[in-house]
């Protein structure tokens, strides 16, 4: 056996789960990345984490890239989490009433945050994306909402559509089940094309409630946003009356603690927060000026509310994290660290003339198998990098390595890693790199 025919790592008690769960739910898992289609074999099912390592039911042991599609910044079952999340559970899980908790975690982000004044935590990114839409409705009394193609911002109504032919066109539903009065309210274009978003103006004039941009759009590969198109995205909203939502749910607290809207220098009107907020506990959040606040329920006309919102449990991990990613340098640690990673593995790649760029911001990468130095639009990407993708994710997972199960997903960096885990890391990759291309 060559170094880059490995053999297959046992999954023989994840997949008689995984037929077990095609029994109870649809395709057996309650999210459908999950379910491995994208790359060979079956699912994981996992066991248990810690640090930057996760375990399988066949007893394999990962090193994880995926850290729960981004929550865990911290790594897996982080010592202060699990205390602060312990103690809670010593007084009890829910209550639908308020808690001191809620508020603590709200003075550490707006205390440390100057984009937004008030907030409203939910229960997930889905949720903050689709309440601020509603409140970007309600406070322009207009309906129509511009998204970008490629990015991704949960599974509501108005948001699961794709572009239509032409440069501004109403969308198509990106789903069975979503009415076509919803996909009419919502117009789809290109990334980083100024002209597009001047004709979606000029094609809809005083119609447009809101744009919604991700922080930088890394559901799609990672397609980072030239500064200066995000100010004339801001610039020309400002102009319209219309709002501009910061989809900040991987974004946010993972670039910086103000996330991306720091990283840009811009002021959205509204900014989505998820994962991380909660500290791999469920919980998503919308914040605004508190003038834009103040037309939320009970003070104002926005209907939103949650029976388990604020849930003491999740607000306890979300207060244990934030503490940390608050501390001095911490970002800049994880920021160096992603960096070398990156580097080192550029290296290999020059040194061996492979097609591959990996693009990165903060502790975020994508790999992408093409010559194109920058990816700035989701049509830019070549679905046949997906093919070799996938054959580096086998040749990772059989050597202990777990990136996400499909290649327009990014890879995350958490302050759990060690030096150790990302030198064992690279030597992984360049043998899975030799077998992409062998
Ligand atoms: N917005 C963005 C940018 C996301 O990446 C996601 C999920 O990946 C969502 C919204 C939806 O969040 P959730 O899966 O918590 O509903």
């Amino acid at each position: 056996m060559t170094m880059t025919q490995l053999q297959d790592i046992s999954r023989k008690k994840s997949a008689e789960l995984f037929e077990q769960a095609k029994n109870y739910f649809p395709g057996g898992v309650n999210s459908p990345v999950r379910a491995f289609k994208s790359v060979y074999g079956t699912p994981l099912f996992i066991e248990r984490g810690d640090k930057s390592r996760i375990w399988d039911a066949d007893g394999n042991e990962f090193i994880d890239y995926c850290c729960s599609w981004g929550p865990l910044i911290l790594g897996h079952n982080h010592d202060k989490v699990r205390e602060a999340v312990a103690q809670q559970l010593d007084k009890g899980l829910s209550f639908g009433a308020p808690t001191r908790l809620e508020n603590e975690l709200a003075e550490l982000i707006l205390t440390n945050n100057q984009y937004i004044e008030k907030i409203r935590f939910v229960s997930s990114g889905t949720e903050a994306v689709m309440s601020a839409i509603r409140l970007a409705r309600g406070a322009t009394k207009r309906d129509k909402i511009v998204k970008f193609d490629g990015c991704y911002h949960g599974h509501s109504d108005s948001l699961l559509v794709k572009a239509g032919s032409g440069l501004v066109t109403f969308g198509e539903t990106s789903s069975a089940g979503v009415p076509k009065a919803f996909a009419d309210e919502t117009i789809v274009i290109a990334l980083n094309d100024k002209q597009a978003l001047e004709e979606v103006f000029s094609t809809f004039p005083d119609q447009i409630a809101a744009i919604i941009i991700e922080g930088i759009p890394a559901n799609n590969g990672l397609l980072i946003q030239d500064q200066d198109y995000i100010h004339f995205l801001r610039q020309i909203t400002q102009e319209h009356g219309t709002l501009l939502i910061f989809d900040e749910v991987i974004t946010g607290f993972r670039l910086g603690f103000e996330g991306a809207a720091r990283y840009y220098d811009i002021q959205p009107d509204i900014i989505t927060y998820g994962k991380i907020i909660g500290g791999g506990m469920p919980v998503g959040a919308y914040g605004a000026s508190k003038e834009l606040m103040a037309q939320i329920s009970p003070d104002g006309g926005v209907y939103q509310a949650g029976t388990l919102s604020g849930n003491p449990v999740a607000m306890s991990a979300g207060i244990a994290a934030l503490r940390i990613l608050a501390e001095p340098d911490f970002y800049t640690k994880q920021e160096e660290k992603t960096r070398s990673f990156v580097d080192a593995i550029r290296a290999y790649i020059d040194l061996k003339n492979y097609a591959v760029q990996i693009f990165t911001v903060g502790s975020i990468f994508w790999f992408a198998f093409t010559d194109q130095k920058t990816i700035k639009r989701a049509d830019e990407i070549d679905p046949l990098s997906m093919e070799k993708y996938k054959v580096m994710h086998r040749s990772l997972l059989n050597q202990g390595i777990y990136f996400g199960p499909s290649g327009y997903e990014v890879g995350f960096i958490s302050s759990a890693h060690t030096q150790d885990d990302l030198n064992q890391t690279i030597e992984a990759i360049k043998i899975a790199l030799d077998s992409v291309y062998a």
